[in-house]
């Protein structure tokens, strides 16, 4: 089971990416300190909660999986493809914008924020080094699963068909009709194939983003790619939901790290 308990918190790990040399976990909502409407482990700073529990949260989650909340590196998401390689834990206040982190450093913890966009993990065992991606829609069709593939290969020598990839909690097909402006978005990034990822129902496109980002890490030649298959709206007992929750809701934290 990709799930397991630590303490009072519930957590997901890919089953494929289960190895001695690699930190990884997804957080669900539960085992954290936030009242309602963020209960309970929240862990974005602004989403109106109190920036003690978002701390208290962030503590838990990471000593949960074994690692230093010093030892953190994150930005501000902003829906992008701009990758940055974290070569030390962030020291500089203010946020750098971009939606991609890459490191081979195992001071350093890769960590973002989710309510619906997909979080992506990347680990290549053999170099070693890791990746985390944010991508709703728009980083979807921006490429941002793609870009973090490239700069793997490009930085690090990774060889794709190493990679070991987890796509995980966000919102479904099911629950993602979307407008036609990113029904026009779809069809000029993927081309041809954008109808594998969009599908009408109840009269609605909807649009499949686990495909989408599997297709485009697939066509840069990765071969193993997990993906959870779980809807945040369907699940909101365990995960955080903008759409489902109409904007009032926490974020749940996605963390990946090379041991130490
Ligand atoms: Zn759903």
């Amino acid at each position: 089971m990709p799930f397991r308990q630590v303490g009072s918190l519930r957590i997901y790990q890919f089953e494929s990416l289960i190895h001695p040399d690699l930190d990884q976990a997804i957080f669900t909502r539960r085992g954290g300190v936030s009242p309602d409407p963020w209960r309970s482990l929240n862990v974005g700073g602004t989403v109106g909660d109190e920036r003690d529990r978002v701390k208290e949260n962030r503590h838990r989650a990471f000593t949960a999986v074994g690692r230093d909340p010093a030892t953190i590196y994150d930005v501000w998401q902003v829906h992008s493809a701009h990758v940055v390689v974290a070569d030390a834990p962030r020291t500089e206040k203010s946020l750098i914008q971009a939606d991609v982190l890459i490191t081979d450093n195992p001071q350093v913890t890769l960590f973002m924020r989710f309510a619906d966009c997909v979080p992506i993990l990347l680990f290549d065992p053999k170099r070693p080094a890791v990746g985390l991606v944010h991508a709703g829609w728009l980083g979807t069709v921006r490429g941002a699963a793609g870009a973090a593939v490239q700069a793997m290969v490009e930085l690090y020598g990774t060889h794709a068909k190493d990679l070991l990839v987890g796509i995980g909690p966000s919102i479904g097909p099911d629950h993602y009709p979307v407008g036609p402006e990113v029904v026009e978005q779809v069809h000029k990034a993927f081309g041809p194939s954008a109808d594998r990822h969009l599908h009408v129902r109840n009269g609605q496109v909807h649009f499949n983003m686990w495909t989408a980002n599997r297709d485009l890490m697939e066509e840069r030649g990765v071969l193993s790619i997990e993906v959870a298959e779980l809807c945040t709206v369907c699940h909101p007992e365990d995960w955080y939901s903008h759409r489902g929750e109409h904007g009032t809701t926490g974020r749940f934290g996605a963390l990946i790290a090379l041991s130490e």
